[in-house]
């Protein structure tokens, strides 16, 4: 029984709508208004013209007063025109959100204000008059329509007046006012269908334009089915019982007729295609409702994805900087007051790492709700991971980042987790949100690796190594088109003979402006911007190609390890890539390692798993890069075939004194050998590591000891010198 009467309220449409869906309803009449206002608008300036030249022109050349003609035959399509004109304007220039423009504004009060005067102006004497063809009580009904008609319009100018004086001096939205604006104009279609119904049709006629009226206002403003149920049953029934008073109209008594010769009483039809027509048309009516409801639900739910992060429920950082430039343009006064704040979870990797990935986004739906309760009354968003950016003022700011990183540091009682914030002041009301926010993540990422240091302000000082930044990524390409990214090597050496073994490339970046950069510079800022694949694929090509014409020059040659970075393996296929490469420099597979930091694998994410055998099965020798030197994992040891590893020089510095360093060199070197790996350790700079090195097994070293990373030529100048000496055992 209830689920029946719920049945039948949402039917009839009697359910409660969100906010959303009356504004969507409401938004659709308001669109309907306006193309059926400039329909108005341009009937009523063909009638004007056509009245002019039919009309008023012969009368007034027969000796006809011009503004008594005037008066006579063109007064009531002004009334029309104005009521058309002034819907069509307000419905055009209607706007939720925004404010009213000045010229908007102004428009619209001319147009109102005219409405208002011209019905001071209308005379009603010149309404319909008796004639031939209009009986007194057609007259009646039209001088009626006429003059409700002549009220409307005056009732129009008043709302249209009143409500763009609230809007553009208050920037409130009367809704009342909007939808009084709609039901007049409703009621004014039908008054006209009524009107035209008896002017300019007969002989059963009339009841074609109030159809056509009733169709016009019921298919384009669409209300909820009981209002709409109302509005035309009323005028059905109104038009039904007019339409008797007149003799000559339809016919909707029964009527005797002689059918082979014998009278009967027969209905003419007309009632029931009337009843028919009405039932069809609030039908239609009512499908119209639902199906515009059903899409306000789907473009509702779609803008919800469009704006939200699906996580948090937070803004997503495109929306977010959609808004945040509105904002920022509507910046008065001191914008120094004014911050970009871009946050970032200190620890957070370690806490995902060991809680897993489900705690993990629990804890960044909890900080997204802090955000919120912290910065409930400004903008903020996700920008992506554990970044999450605000613009907000800063008086109390300090304050707030304070109890913030509270909540995040007491979040969880062993891993220790804090904010890092970077703020950027705005200068202007002109500044682009994407760049402020990429200044203040630039400022925190200053103190990424301070615990518990909250915040840091972007200042003149970091603009430099900014603008550098900058440079490199929207430098990258022209980088690689240009080959200001070279390889440099450095040799890898046998501990026991001290022959060079492999080469090692490192890219460098000869730039035109700034001069020689080091990976430091570059290489963690195009990882951040996932560029890194541009570089990756530049120093391979080039490292195989001087590889073949050292080979084609006859020259002694060793293998080449590459750097790979994680992220090489998702932004492009590096595998096949480094695969075309050695095909097309015809260089054997063996004659390339492999060197992936250990700190890539850690996330044991399955696809870089996969990439990374690909890669062995492909017979590429596996380098295991920095090993020891972040937060070591065996398991890596454990999942991986790696072929070398090669300890990080870390472990190298203290050597001399900390007899742990040594027993834990050595141990590592033992426990490799056990699983068959070999030993390489980079960084060796003293004689003494070398000959400690080479006691405990260390098959390979590299370092400065032997040489730096330098040049193809400088590196064969020394061979040539006899200072290096390409080993052939591999
Ligand atoms: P890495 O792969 O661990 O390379 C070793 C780094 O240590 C090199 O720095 C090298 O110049 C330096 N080094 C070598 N021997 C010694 C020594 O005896 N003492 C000291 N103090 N340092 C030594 P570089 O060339 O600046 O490269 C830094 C890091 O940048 C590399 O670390 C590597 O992770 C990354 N990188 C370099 N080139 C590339 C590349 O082409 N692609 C990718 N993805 N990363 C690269
Ligand atoms: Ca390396
Ligand atoms: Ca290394």
């Amino acid at each position: 029984m209830k689920k029946a009467l719920r049945f039948l309220a949402e039917i009839f449409g009697f359910e409660k709508l969100s906010k959303y869906e009356r504004d969507y309803l409401h938004d659709a009449n308001i669109r309907s208004c306006s193309y059926m206002g400039f329909i108005v608008v341009l009937i009523e300036i063909w009638m004007l013209v056509r009245q002019t030249y039919s009309k008023i022109i012969p009368k007034y050349q027969a000796g006809g007063d011009l503004r008594t003609l005037f008066i006579q035959y063109t007064s009531k399509y002004w009334l029309f025109l104005l009521i058309g004109l002034g819907l069509m304007l307000f419905c055009l220039f209607y706007q939720r959100e925004a404010r009213l423009s000045k010229g908007r504004f102004f428009a619209l009060l001319l147009t109102g204000t005219a409405c208002m005067l011209y019905t001071s102006v209308l005379n009603l004497e010149s309404f319909t008059k008796t004639s031939e063809t209009i009986t007194p009580a057609m007259a009646a009904i039209m001088n009626t329509m006429l003059v409700s008609v002549y009220v409307f319009l005056f009732v129009i100018g008043a709302v249209i007046d009143a409500y763009v004086l609230i809007k553009y001096l208050k920037n409130r939205n009367i809704v009342l006012l909007e939808h009084l604006v709609i039901v007049a104009f409703t009621l004014v279609c039908l008054a006209f269908g009524i009107f035209v119904s008896y002017s300019d049709f007969w002989g059963g006629k009339e009841i074609i334009c109030f159809l056509t009226m009733v169709i016009y206002v019921g298919g384009l403003l669409i209300y909820r089915p009981y209002i709409t149920l109302l509005i035309l049953g009323t005028s059905f029934w109104g038009f039904y019982h007019i339409l008797l008073t007149y003799q000559g109209g339809l016919s909707f008594r029964k009527q005797e007729i002689v059918i082979s010769g014998v009278t009967r009483l027969i209905t003419s039809g007309d009632t029931v295609n009337y009843i028919t027509f009405f039932i069809s048309l609030a039908t239609i009516c009512f499908a119209i409702y639902h199906g515009r409801l059903k899409e306000a639900r789907k473009s509702k739910e779609l803008e919800k994805n469009a704006k939200q992060d699906q996580l948090t429920g937070l803004y997503n950082y495109s929306y977010f900087s959609e808004r945040a430039a509105a904002a920022i343009r509507n910046l008065t006064g001191n914008y120094g007051e004014n911050v970009l704040l871009f946050m970032d979870v200190h620890n957070f990797k370690a806490f995902n790492d060991q809680r897993g990935f489900e705690a993990g986004d629990r804890f960044l739906v909890a900080f997204g709700g802090y955000i919120a309760d912290s910065f409930g009354d400004s903008l903020y968003g996700r920008q992506g991971d554990d970044h999450f950016v605000v613009l907000t003022k800063t008086e109390g700011l300090r304050k707030k980042l304070e109890e913030l990183n509270s909540l995040v540091h007491d979040y969880d009682e062993e891993i220790l987790m804090g904010i890092n914030c970077g703020a950027y002041h705005m200068s202007g009301n002109n500044e682009d949100p994407r760049m402020a926010v990429d200044r203040a993540r630039y400022a925190a990422h200053l103190i990424s690796n301070r615990f518990q240091t909250v915040y840091i302000e972007y200042d003149k000082t970091m603009s430099e190594a900014y603008h550098k930044r900058l440079y490199i990524i929207n430098n990258i390409d022209n980088a690689v088109k240009n080959g200001w990214i070279v390889p440099f090597y450095q040799p890898t050496v046998w501990s026991d003979t001290k022959e060079v073994c492999s080469c090692e490339a490192l890219a460098r970046w000869m730039d035109p402006v700034y001069g020689q950069l080091f990976p430091n510079e570059f290489i963690p800022v195009l990882e951040e911007y996932r560029l890194i694949h541009k570089l990756d694929r530049a120093i391979f090509e080039f490292a195989c190609r001087d590889l073949r014409e050292a080979m084609d020059a006859g020259k002694p040659v060793v293998p080449i390890s590459l750097n790979f970075s994680r992220l090489d393996f998702e932004l492009m296929d590096a595998v096949m890539e480094l695969d075309e490469l050695a095909a097309k420099y015809r260089i054997d597979r063996e004659m390339i390692h492999v060197e992936v930091t250990e700190s890539a694998l850690t996330d044991n994410a399955s696809k870089l798993n996969h990439e990374i055998n690909r890669l062995k099965e492909l017979g590429y020798s596996l380098w295991l890069d920095d090993f020891g030197s972040g937060y070591s994992s065996l398991n890596v040891l454990k999942d991986y075939q790696f072929d070398v590893i090669k300890i990080d020089m870390r472990f190298l510095s203290n050597l001399e004194n900390s007899e742990k360093a040594k027993t834990l060199l050595d141990c590592i070197i033992q426990l490799a050998n056990r699983i068959d790996m070999l030993t390489l350790t980079e960084g060796v700079e003293t004689g003494e590591q070398a000959d400690y090195l080479r006691r405990i097994g260390c098959d390979r070293l590299q370092g400065y000891l032997f040489s730096k990373p330098v040049p193809k030529e400088v590196l064969y100048e020394r061979v040539d010198s006899g200072e290096l000496v390409m080993s052939d055992r591999r």
